[in-house]
């Protein structure tokens, strides 16, 4: 070899050399996806600005003017929102994920985390279903709370009375064990049965198992009408007795007797916000409410469980003591609103037939008057025949827009799994994040679009201490809704709730693309998030 040849060789791999050095360098990256030219709202509240968003390994890498040739995937975002997926801080996703684990009525709002367990139910023990979820995958991330009716029930069964020490003992040992398993907090719902037979000090000194933990407290409240002040208060109690975060969840005035007092609920929030402690709110904008027909009930009526239940209603005193407590309950208005036309069963398996129909309806179609007595011993003779779920229209919309507006509250469904065609579920659903963009930002003009965005991502995200979740940021899990501002808006209606929203072009959940061009991939890279007992 000639030495020319060898000089010419030698400098020939330094410049290779060099080349390839260059090349490592991170400036010049490769993306799984980038996103050009879209509207970014990043889930602080701050207005938009326009840029591109790289994604490798699961996570935003860069944002910025990126070279879409150095992406494996180019998504157009022209003329497109581009911001956080939505974290749905209060659910009962944790019945049918299993069962229907591409999560569709969430995935389809634009939603890619969701928080179960709440209201004071969860599946039991929470890691056979982490575990089974894990196997399986889903297309959404989940995480769970620890419901203390479940565990109450577990030690207690459906006694009334207060716990023993040795009660006690065994459901602290029950949340131990859950929050271990990787619950996220501690779920109370208390006007649900066994939940409603306990006292303030049984649930400060069970909270205090979850905070060990770093749990959050979240609660449906004792009383949503004329004593919600009180029940928020004993809510508030609990939180700084534990010095945990308190979240008060699916916050409504529920009762004519009280709409329009907003004070009532915001009064003892801000006094104690003020003295600082972590109390925060959350709202599913709608003016009806939604749950089991139990809920119209006097809780000692099932103490020792349904066949007690049936059994009191053979006596004709304990009937007129019940039915005069579902007049009351469930019945009465201060308003002149006709009650038994404001409750729609949602869903029954004994009677399929009254699905979608209200009591008055019912009673009409029976060839009986609609009054409130017909009314309550129809709501009775369903409950005996095993009950059925139903949605109550029972707010003010100036009390849901008055709320909406609150810096301390955020979105959130108080919705589940459903499946496709099943029953006459409450549109919440199917619709709630689109409805609050775009009947509440884009047609009401009640809040802006970024303060909407804000309490749907980050400030969830605040809640939970998800750190890498809720905001468009450099590091954060690249997990995004993609949607079209103009068009975005929920479909699904009370007579017909099993329908889709509109306006969405993507969704992209740990940097997979979940939603493409407005269908659902099938993709299952949602995770587990366990909390901070994750042993
Ligand atoms: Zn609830």
């Amino acid at each position: 070899m000639s030495l020319r040849l060898i000089k010419l060789l030698s400098f020939f791999f330094a410049f290779v050399l060099i080349f390839s050095f260059l090349h490592s360098n991170p400036s010049d990256e490769t993306y799984d996806i980038v996103i050009k030219n879209g509207f970014i709202i990043d889930g602080t509240g701050n207005p938009w600005f326009k840029g591109d968003v790289g994604i490798k390994d699961k996570k935003i890498l860069k944002i910025g003017s990126i070279d879409g040739n150095r992406a494996r995937r180019v998504i157009d975002a022209q003329d497109l929102i581009v911001c956080p997926g939505f974290i749905d801080i209060h659910t009962h996703c944790d019945r049918r994920i299993l069962q229907v684990p591409t999560v569709d009525n969430y995935i389809y709002q634009g939603v890619t985390t969701v928080l179960g367990g709440n209201c004071g139910g969860h599946p039991f023990p929470l890691s056979s279903l982490f575990q089974r979820l894990e196997e399986k995958g889903t297309s959404i991330n989940f995480g769970c709370l620890v419901g203390h009716n479940t565990i109450r029930r577990e030690v207690m069964g459906d006694k009334m009375s207060s716990p023993t020490r040795d009660e006690m003992n065994k459901m602290i040992a029950l949340i131990e064990q859950e929050m271990k398993a990787g619950a996220l907090g501690f779920s109370t719902g208390l006007s649900y049965l066994p939940g409603t037979y306990s006292k303030t000090d049984e649930l400060i000194e069970l909270a205090s198992a979850a905070a060990r933990y770093r749990g959050i407290y979240a609660t449906h409240l004792r009383d949503q009408g004329l004593h919600i002040t009180e029940a928020i208060e004993e809510a508030i109690e609990i939180g700084e007795n534990n010095n945990m975060p308190v979240q008060i969840s699916h916050i409504k005035l529920a009762d004519d007797a009280v709409w329009n007092e907003i004070e009532k609920i915001t009064k003892p929030i801000e006094d104690a916000r003020q003295r600082g402690a972590e109390v925060t709110i959350d709202q599913y904008p709608y003016t009806a409410t939604s749950s089991g027909l139990t809920s119209s009930f006097p809780s000692w009526a099932f103490e020792g469980g349904r066949k007690e239940f049936l059994k009191r209603l053979e006596d004709k005193k304990n009937y007129q003591k019940i039915k005069a407590y579902v007049i009351k309950r469930r019945l009465t208005s201060t308003k002149g609103i006709d009650k038994p036309e404001s409750i729609y069963i949602a869903r029954s398996s004994k009677f399929p037939g009254y699905e979608g129909k209200n009591l008055k309806k019912l009673l009409l179609l029976q060839g009986k008057e609609p009054t409130v007595e017909n009314a309550a011993d129809l709501i009775i003779e369903i409950e005996r025949n095993g009950g059925a779920s139903c949605v109550f229209f029972q707010m003010d919309e100036k009390d849901v827009e008055a709320l909406m507006k609150l810096s301390y509250n955020m979105h959130a469904s108080d919705g589940g799994v459903q499946v496709v065609g099943k029953g006459v579920p409450h549109p919440r659903n199917y619709g709630t994040f689109p409805r609050v963009i775009g009947f509440y930002v884009r047609k009401k003009g009640i809040v802006s679009l970024e303060d909407a965005v804000r309490k749907m991502t980050s400030f969830p995200a605040q809640v939970l201490r998800l750190k890498k979740r809720g905001l468009i940021k450099e590091g954060a899990y690249a997990d995004l809704a993609i949607f079209n501002f103009n068009t975005f808006e929920d479909k699904a209606t009370f007579k017909n709730p099993h329908q889709y929203a509109r306006g969405l072009a993507y969704v992209i959940v740990n940097g997979e693309v979940v939603v493409d061009e407005g269908k659902h991939t099938g993709k299952l890279s949602g995770m587990i998030l366990y909390g901070k007992g994750k042993i």
